[in-house]
C-alpha cells in the first residue's frame, strides 16, 4: 500500500468514514513505515513496510480524525 492508493481511494470516494459512512474528504501527514534490521552476519534481514497516516473526515457536521497504519481497512471496494 502506498501513497498513491491512499489519494487515488480518496479520490475516488471509496476511502468511507466509519461514522457518518460518506467518503473521506482528507488525508494529513503520511508517513511510510520501512524499518530494515541487518545484523551484519550477511544472512540476516527484517523488513517491515507500511505507512501511516492521518484520515480526516471532513464532512459537514462529523469530526471524526484518526492516525492509523490500517487506513486500507477503510476502503470500500464496490462489487
Ligand atoms: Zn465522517
Amino acid at each position: 500500500m502506498s501513497r498513491d492508493v491512499l489519494q487515488q481511494a480518496i479520490t475516488d470516494k471509496k476511502m468511507i468514514c466509519p461514522k457518518c459512512k460518506k467518503p473521506v474528504q482528507q488525508f494529513d501527514n503520511f508517513v511510510d513505515l520501512v524499518a530494515s534490521v541487518w545484523d551484519g552476519a550477511g544472512d540476516s534481514g527484517t523488513e517491515f513496510a507500511g505507512s501511516k497516516v492521518t484520515l480526516i473526515c471532513g464532512n459537514d457536521g462529523c469530526a471524526w480524525k484518526e492516525r492509523t497504519e490500517y487506513w486500507d481497512s477503510f476502503i470500500q471496494d464496490e462489487d
